[in-house]
């Protein structure tokens, strides 16, 4: 289990100036403890190996007296937009980074990664007609599971890359021990992003009649060509219902979330607030977090995690997952059946997802669980380009997107969104789009300090192809 121990100040409340008299906070003080009672009982795999506990526990504390970076209403919003979702009535949008990066974290970044989902949204609501949730992988998203814990280079065995959360990307000793202070950084990041989101979403820069300033500044190109017929002819209708009179508040800002794993639990739990309304209990390190791959054992401590908050919770599902352990994982993270808290993201691979999740869609329904199916077409399907590169073909992407699109159609149950590694840069990581990026352009521009993200170009597209898909 990991280190660091949780005395009583982490029970502050969301909310300070409320909680007095109220019931809900009482039993959520009690919900608390035993939440952090548990971090002691329970295994916790990818769990960086910290090598100071006095440290940690002091980051831990430090942690515990921040203001929490989302607001639990706004996480139950979000929940009521899955459950939109989960029913058709919204399709879900959620892209970003990998692995977020300290030094990434800039303005240019962070606004070219909103305008690219914000124009994947355009393109996806405008063809498809249906409203679209946009979430980053933002803002949080600096941890990563990784298949061994050492890596070699040229006979050189270090710790692995752990995100900046843990440690650092450089391949020396020392970049790579796991520094709890980077538990503190990551929460200015994260908050410094957030503040840049709720800046741009709420201030004026969504409003739809902007669409156009999104295209702005993106290197030209067949994509972003497409893109511009399509915002002028969004920019055409809102002028029509202008002229008509109507004036929508929806069109001049927009709900953007944010999502990360749930990876590091000595940053998760301590960000881990009572809600002074309701006495539950909310992560506040992000609207959405979900549990990964590697970490959704059923007794181990991430599920147990996610099942004590309140914010809608994601599990990612690839084509090993055992059906009877998926059923038992709805009992436990959604036993009250709870439509859009709990969203299963599959990341099957191109040549299984037609194969693999039909069944498992199957019994969920069975079930009576009412979950938000969303696709990852990433994890499934990743290989090493014959130049060493770790990559994924634009066009394996877009087949898996199908195949899911054609099990759930053909079972009559609800494909409701998508999962992306994206970037709003011009980088080559990603084989394939329109621009046919191949093994040797891989070289050029490859900056994932992670796993390969579609450059903005290759993010359009794949918008285009899904409304088409959504269209149908
Ligand atoms: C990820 O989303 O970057 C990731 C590691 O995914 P998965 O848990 O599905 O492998
Ligand atoms: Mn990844």
């Amino acid at each position: 289990p990991p280190s660091g121990d949780y005395p009583e100040w982490v029970t502050l409340t969301t909310d300070t100036a409320a909680g007095q008299g109220i019931a809900g906070p009482a039993a959520g003080a009690e919900a608390l403890a035993a939440l952090n009672a548990a971090a002691t009982e329970l295994e916790a795999a990818q769990q960086p190996t910290w090598p100071d506990t006095a440290a940690l526990s002091e980051v831990v504390a430090t942690l515990a007296s921040y203001p929490p970076l989302v607001f639990a209403g706004e996480c139950d919003q979000l929940t009521q937009r899955m459950a939109a979702a989960s029913v058709g009535e919204a399709f879900v949008l959620q892209g970003g980074d990998c692995a977020e990066t300290f030094a990434s974290a800039t303005a240019d970044n962070i606004r070219d990664r909103i305008k690219t989902i914000l124009q994947m949204a355009a393109v996806l609501t405008y063809g498809a007609s249906v409203p679209v949730v946009k979430v980053g992988r933002m803002a949080g998203q600096y941890a990563k599971p990784r298949s061994s814990s050492v890596e070699t280079r040229e006979g050189v065995t270090l710790p692995a890359f752990r995100g900046d959360i843990v440690n650092d990307f450089a391949f020396h000793e020392a970049a790579r021990q796991p520094d709890p202070q980077r538990l503190v950084r990551a929460y200015h990041a994260s908050s410094a992003t957030l503040n840049l989101v709720r800046a741009f979403t709420t201030g004026g820069f969504a409003d739809l009649r902007y669409v156009h300033e999104w295209n702005r500044g993106f290197v030209a190109n067949s994509a972003n060509a497409r893109y511009e017929k399509l915002a002028h002819d969004i920019d055409k209708a809102m002028r029509f219902m202008a002229a008509c009179g109507a004036d929508f508040d929806a069109m001049r800002t927009v709900e953007f979330y944010a999502a990360h794993e749930a990876l590091v639990l000595d940053y998760e739990r301590p960000l881990t607030r009572i809600d002074s309304r309701s006495g539950r209990l909310y992560d506040t390190s992000g609207h959405f977090v979900w549990v990964g791959e590697r970490t959704r054992q059923l007794d181990g401590a991430h599920i147990d995690f996610v099942s004590r908050v309140s914010n809608p919770i994601g599990v990612k599902l690839g084509p090993k997952a055992d059906i009877d352990e998926v059923l038992r994982m709805i009992d436990k993270v959604d036993p009250d059946r709870t439509p859009g808290r709990l969203t299963f993201i599959t990341r099957m691979g191109a040549g299984t997802i037609r194969d693999a999740l039909p069944a498992l869609v199957d019994k969920v329904t069975a079930s009576g669980a009412t979950v938000t199916w969303i696709c990852d077409p990433m994890h499934g399907n990743t290989f090493e380009s014959s130049t060493g590169y770790k990559t994924r073909d634009f066009e394996d992407i877009v087949e898996e997107v199908r195949g899911f699109f054609e099990v759930h159609r053909s079972l009559g149950t609800v494909p409701g969104g998508i999962h992306v590694e994206l970037t709003g840069n011009d980088v080559t990581e990603c084989l394939g789009g329109a621009e046919k990026i191949i093994d040797s352009d891989l070289e050029k521009r490859y900056e994932s300090v992670c796993d390969p993200r579609l450059n903005h170009q290759q993010s359009l597209e794949l918008a285009f192809v899904v409304a088409e898909m959504l269209g149908q």
